[in-house]
């Protein structure tokens, strides 16, 4: 089962981009920030702006996906007390990487990158295999808690609030989400400044500002995250279809934004 998945994981020339035709995101002619997405944008630097008066120290856990260049940007440009942090989980596309240190050369801040230990990667590969997370729910998750959950949990210590770009309309589970709440999974506030921003609204903004964004974006990749488990979508599906794309729709989350489990079988 692992190796027919990661065959259709991705192309095998390793570069995803040469194999893949779509662009996974909007086709905006002449893109410009009209009276509306102003207001959006003013409304998103008020409630980061607020987050930093109200709660003290904040970090943004940065994706490096398309709602995080928004973000980055209205970050650095307007409130540089947040701090940025990321994870590099080692299954990470070139393109991903590439895009973090075109961000830091364009906004001159170093983005703090937090990585899996060690040894948890190694005893995980002992047990299950160097792509055991296409066996099943559970290897998965596990995967991901060692390889995101855990370094998260180290990056997002000392501090009160973490910002995240997480939108409503990327999945049914996060259509529910408050732009401010208590976070009791993580004991601090988590900050969603963009939820009601639509895709072609981050879009709009990204390209009208000529901001750097992940070229796996141009090649049928709307929502971007490890490389064996992130695939390109078809025209119409869901925003994360491509993310863990052999599993059910409503386990499709790493962790990082707890849902309630969905029942394991086998
Ligand atoms: S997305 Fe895939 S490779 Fe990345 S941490 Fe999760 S299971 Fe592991």
């Amino acid at each position: 089962m692992s190796q027919s998945l990661a065959q259709a994981a991705a192309p095998s020339s390793g570069n995803p981009v040469a194999h893949l035709h779509t662009p996974a995101r909007p086709i905006i002619p002449l893109p410009t920030i009209d009276a509306a997405l102003a207001a959006r944008v003013a409304a998103s630097v008020g409630l980061l702006r607020r987050a930093v008066s109200d709660y003290g120290r904040v970090v943004y856990a940065n994706s490096l996906g398309a709602e995080a260049i928004v973000l980055t940007d209205l970050i650095c440009t307007e409130v540089p007390a947040i701090d940025i942090v990321t994870i590099d989980t080692g299954r990470l596309p070139e393109s991903t990487l590439t895009l973090l240190e075109r961000l830091e050369q364009r906004y001159q801040r170093r983005i703090q990158v937090y990585y899996p230990r060690g040894r948890a990667i190694e005893g995980y590969v002992r047990q299950h295999g160097v792509n055991g997370f296409y066996n099943g729910l559970e290897q998965r998750l596990s995967c991901c808690q060692i390889r995101k959950i855990e370094p998260f949990r180290r990056a997002i210590q000392g501090y009160d609030a973490w910002v995240t770009g997480v939108r409503r309309e990327q999945s049914a589970v996060r259509a529910d989400s408050q732009p401010c709440a208590h976070d009791p999974h993580y004991g601090l506030i988590k900050v969603s400044p963009l939820l009601d921003w639509t895709e072609t609204a981050v879009w709009t903004y990204i390209l009208a500002k000529r901001l750097p964004y992940n070229s796996l974006h141009d090649a049928g990749y709307p929502s971007i995250g490890c490389a064996p488990c992130t695939r390109p979508v078809e025209p119409g599906q869901e925003h994360r279809a491509g993310r863990w794309w052999w599993e059910q729709a409503d386990s499709r989350e790493c962790g990082l934004h707890p849902r309630p489990r969905p029942a394991v079988s086998g």
